[in-house]
């Protein structure tokens, strides 16, 4: 396999070559959701990028592991380490206990991602499962003269670990805006400096999730969860870590950090940030009363939608933008990509019945090149995407009788769609399109009617089932051998 990935690496700013530190093997780890609400699309967006990445990685032959967790303690309501506990806060309102709504919201979770297409990662662990190895990190960080305990809570001392670190390196933020930018809420912060992250804090009596630790009954940071799950799957050192972009600060930067602190050396080689999603060109968000759930973008029951759109319309819209370019959602470009998504399919399904010449008189080949190049250039679905649609117009024209195909080029425009389509871009024939045999099997009888009666010179009926077929959208074209159909829009 000749090596030509470049992709984006968020710690460079930089197109690099893809070396995996042991090929085949690739280690992945993807921050995943924290389950205490229902996913929406901005959920969709980083499930999807990392999927593609997942499927792409294996389709070019490597071993990848990937790891994708779920927070489900740890994750307050404020990154500055104030506020509930996300989960912890549901479970209080719903009066159920913290580890049902971490199953409901996790299952439901799971169905979304399913319907979507989303691959299960290699490995799905739990923060909550790994509290004794988050126990040990700390200590470790303890040990390396960068943490310092309060009240028995733990901290990060971020101002000494950047006298000889850089925190920053990932996020490009610099300490000195960061002291002018942050500000401590009224004397509630028991922190030395208002960005210090907490690695283990104190739980008050009324927080009902909380385990023993030698500093105090309690639970780690949010940050902690994700150095030590990724260390525990992949090692010390891996290949990729990825998410999304609002995860870059204080999330990522401080896993670098207390990897740094505890293990002397960066975690990771390669980071991978998808960007975010607007709608309407505004950022995404339940205040703004434009925060959609993916089932309601399934069902079509929320206020601003007037129809549903299905799985496979939202994953094609999401890959019709590059994940390092923002996603602007609106209604009529969800309706383009259930346009484009339809329009593909139809396209694979006539491929299927393309016969093949003598000669071919297009070029496949350079098909296949340009949708590997697109991919090798940063995970480039759109491009991907572009070059697919160049593919419809190939076989149209084929099916029109313009352009003629052999054997060994049909087989391998099949297989390009096969690949690219379906197994790269993970789309797939959805219900509407499942009863296309049925449709195929109606159509053919109904032609077979019409021609007989062509046949026979009843022009009148032959035109009725022309007409009657015209109101549902069906076209018919007549050809030297018989006839043909298409749904028009
Ligand atoms: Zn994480």
């Amino acid at each position: 396999m000749e090596n030509k990935l470049r992709f984006t690496n968020t710690l460079t700013r930089k197109k690099e070559l893809f070396e995996p530190l042991n090929p085949p093997f690739v280690g992945m780890y993807v921050c995943g959701p924290t389950v205490y609400g229902d996913a929406h699309l901005g959920h969709a967006r980083p499930a999807i990028t990392f999927d593609l990445i997942f499927r792409y990685l294996l389709h070019l032959g490597y071993k990848v592991r990937y790891v994708r967790n779920i927070t489900d303690v740890g994750h307050l309501e404020n990154d500055a380490d104030e506020g509930e506990d996300k989960i912890a806060k549901k479970a209080r309102l719903e009066k159920l206990e913290p580890m049902e709504v971490v199953q409901y919201f996790t299952d439901r979770y799971h169905e979304n991602m399913k319907q979507l297409n989303v691959k299960s990662p290699s490995i799905e662990p739990r923060a909550s499962g790994h509290i004794i190895e988050q126990i040990e990190m700390v200590k470790k960080i303890i040990d390396s003269g960068f943490a310092y305990e309060i009240n028995g809570s733990l901290y990060f001392d971020v101002k000494k670990y950047n006298e000889n670190h850089n925190y920053g390196k990932l996020s490009g933020r610099k300490i000195e805006d960061l002291i002018s930018n942050t500000r401590t809420l009224q004397g509630q912060d028991e922190k030395k400096n208002p960005y210090d992250f907490a690695l283990w804090k104190k739980a008050q009596p009324e927080h009902i999730m909380r385990w023993p630790s030698p500093w105090s009954d309690g639970f780690p940071g949010w940050h902690m969860e994700c150095s030590t799950m990724g260390a525990k799957y992949l090692g010390n050192y891996f290949d990729i870590h990825g998410g999304g972009m609002d995860l870059l600060f204080p999330h990522h930067e401080s896993e670098i950090a207390q990897s740094q602190a505890a293990n002397g050396k960066d975690p990771v080689k390669y980071w991978i940030h998808n960007n975010m999603i607007t709608i309407d060109g505004q950022k995404m968000g339940k205040s703004l009363n434009n925060f959609i759930t993916l089932d309601q973008f399934f069902a079509g029951n929320h206020e601003t939608l007037d129809k549903a759109y299905s799985p496979m319309t939202i994953r094609f819209f999401i890959l019709q933008a590059h994940y390092g370019s923002t996603l602007n959602f609106s209604k009529s470009a969800l309706l383009a990509a259930e346009k484009g998504m339809k329009k593909l399919m139809t396209a694979i399904s006539t491929l299927d019945k393309l016969k093949s010449s003598d000669k071919s008189s297009v070029d496949v080949k350079s098909l296949q090149e340009k949708c590997y190049a697109a991919l090798n250039d940063d995970f480039n679905s759109p491009i991907v995407i572009s070059h697919l649609f160049d593919g419809v117009k190939m076989i149209n024209s084929i099916k029109d009788g313009k352009n003629t195909i052999s054997e060994e080029d049909l087989i391998l425009l099949k297989k390009i769609f096969n690949d690219f389509a379906f197994e790269i871009l993970g789309l797939q024939e959805e219900e509407s399109a499942g009863n296309s045999d049925l449709v195929d099997k109606l159509m053919e009888s109904i032609l077979s009617i019409r021609k007989n009666a062509k046949e026979q010179k009843d022009y009148a009926t032959a035109d009725k089932i022309r007409d009657e077929l015209n109101k549902l959208n069906i076209q018919i074209k007549d050809t030297k051998d018989g006839a043909s159909w298409e749904i028009t829009e």
